[in-house]
């Protein structure tokens, strides 16, 4: 089934209810939304003569025609690759020529970057400014009909970087995002017309896939105003759009638990925050449980089996008589509905009750590979289960607590970044002999980005400010590091591989 169906479905069932929603505007009802949907459809496909399969990227900020957009690439068979709007030139040009991508839709702050890539990227024919002249003609062209789609068909080619530095996409199904979205009504809440989203996270990750189960089910999806939300603007979206739900990072839940606004203010109308993506300090879920009450339920999961790999719940959250109940904040949760989990060693035996392993996932949600890659995919999918990276342990009931990440991944401020991509852009400098990224605790970002550099044999110590501006250069701003630290040699073990594992133990020590 083509998830775009359900766009169709509501546009006839409840054409005058809100469907999309800037701040406490209406953008859209439903019968507005199928009908600009059907009619980018055929716009894409006669105007820039795509077929079904064809891929289209959206390179955008969070704004409803996001969401006019996905829906319509759907409608016509096509395969969205949605782009973090944050990424470096150089980041985006790697994807769109990864992923063959064709057209990108983009907003009137990204055109330029985008206009660039028009010859330089050599799948990339055309791009168009949303909301804007073309956009609006062709959303106001005549409807396509829904193109069929298979379960194993793709739909989203989701971008993350892995251990190897260059970003891959992971292939997402319109199955796969199907049984998340089922999964969402499964194991975090039901969901009606009644209710609203709130997409104060960024489309092309998180949120986006939050939007899934809200349209299924007919929900209004809501954009908040530009910034990062704050207690205020929450406090009178929720007098809008009651029955509300947002996903956030713990960054975001943190900060809105600290604002004033909000203490003691009137949340019933407050549905559900859901917060994962990154672990989330004990301290800090304790003073967001005392402001929001139990409305918090957290997710673990990632880019190759979206959202859904175990869950912490609403109930779980506010059962503090259970003894195992800071034990239980601590964890991720419960395996998904729709989802088997294991944890196993490096020979991929199952671990029993307490060891420490790999967590591996199998399910109906698990992409159908990296696109492109199947060296990687042979890799990470080995054996038929999902291989995360993720190091953790399961309890006598059955909830998961991660451990560490084998991966080196490091996240801060909610946005993931792989000491890889960091590393090679340190290295171009002649300056530099080694460096090594890693992440240190962090109060405010839940980690920083902290560069051990090792100056080239001939040289001083590179200036700060020239390796600053080579990060500016080439890697988007939330990956340059917070600190550089120059040192005569980096730990190796005896194969000569860099022991990040001490680097971070020395700044863990630190903190
Ligand atoms: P991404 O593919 O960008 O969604 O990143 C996925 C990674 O983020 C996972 O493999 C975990 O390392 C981490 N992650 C996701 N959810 C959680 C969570 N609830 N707690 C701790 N780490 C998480």
């Amino acid at each position: 089934m083509n998830l775009a169906t359900w766009v169709e479905r509501h546009g006839r069932r409840r054409p005058g209810g809100p469907a999309l929603a800037t701040g406490e505007r209406i953008h859209a009802d439903w019968a507005t939304f199928a009908a600009r949907t059907a009619a980018a459809a055929a716009g894409l496909r006669d105007e820039f003569g795509l077929v079904p399969g064809d891929r289209v990227a959206i390179f955008m900020a969070n704004r409803p025609e996001y969401l006019e957009a996905l829906f319509a690439i759907w409608h016509a068979g096509l395969v969205a690759v949605p782009v973090n709007a944050r990424l470096h030139h150089d980041e985006v040009a790697f994807v769109l020529d990864d992923s063959g991508t064709a057209v990108v839709l983009t907003d009137a702050d990204h055109a330029g970057d985008v206009e660039s890539l028009v010859g330089a990227v050599e799948s990339l024919k055309a791009f168009t400014v949303v909301p804007g002249g073309d956009w609006d003609r062709i959303t106001g062209a005549r409807r396509a009909s829904l193109v069929d789609r298979k379960p194993d068909d793709a739909a989203w080619l989701f971008y993350t970087s892995g251990t190897t530095g260059r970003p891959k996409g992971a292939t997402l199904t319109h199955h796969n995002l199907m049984m998340m979205s089922l999964s969402h009504l499964a194991d975090i809440d039901p969901v009606g017309p009644e209710d609203s989203v709130l997409h104060a996270a960024p489309l092309s990750h998180g949120s986006g896939m939050y939007a899934l189960p809200h349209v299924a089910r007919g929900a209004v999806n809501v954009i908040p105003g530009p910034g990062g939300l704050g207690g205020d603007e929450l406090l009178s979206l929720l007098r809008c759009w009651p029955g509300m739900s947002f996903f956030a990072a713990p960054i975001m839940v943190k900060r809105l638990a600290a604002d004033s606004a909000l203490a003691g203010a009137d949340l019933s109308a407050l549905k559900t925050i859901i917060y994962g993506g990154a672990p989330m300090y004990l301290a800090d879920l304790e003073d967001a449980l005392a402001v929001f009450g139990p409305r918090l339920a957290q997710i673990y999961g990632q880019g190759e089996t979206p959202m859904t790999i175990t869950a912490l719940s609403k109930a779980d959250h506010g059962d503090r008589k259970n003894p195992r109940w800071s034990d239980r904040l601590q964890s991720v949760g419960f395996p998904r509905t729709d989802v088997e989990v294991r944890v196993v060693d490096e020979d991929d035996r199952e671990l029993v009750t307490g060891e420490v392993g790999e967590v591996v996932v199998r399910g109906d949600v698990v992409m159908a590979g990296y696109w492109n890659q199947p060296v990687a995919t042979a890799e990470a999918l080995r054996g038929g289960w999902l291989h995360t990276g993720d190091v953790g342990s399961f309890d006598d009931d059955g909830y998961l607590t991660l451990r560490d990440r084998s991966k080196d991944l490091i996240i801060s401020g909610g946005m993931n970044i792989y000491p890889r991509e960091v590393e090679e852009v340190l290295l171009r400098h002649d300056g530099v002999g080694a460096a090594s990224v890693v992440g240190r605790p962090d109060s405010e970002w839940g980690e920083a980005v902290v560069a051990f550099v090792v100056a080239a044999e001939t040289g001083m110590p590179p200036p700060v400010e020239d390796l600053d501006r080579l990060c500016l250069d080439h890697i988007a701003r939330f990956k340059r590091p917070k600190e550089y630290r120059f040192v005569d040699e980096l730990p190796t073990n005896n194969y000569g591989k860099v022991l990040k594992r001490e680097l971070r133990q020395l700044l863990r020590e630190e903190a």
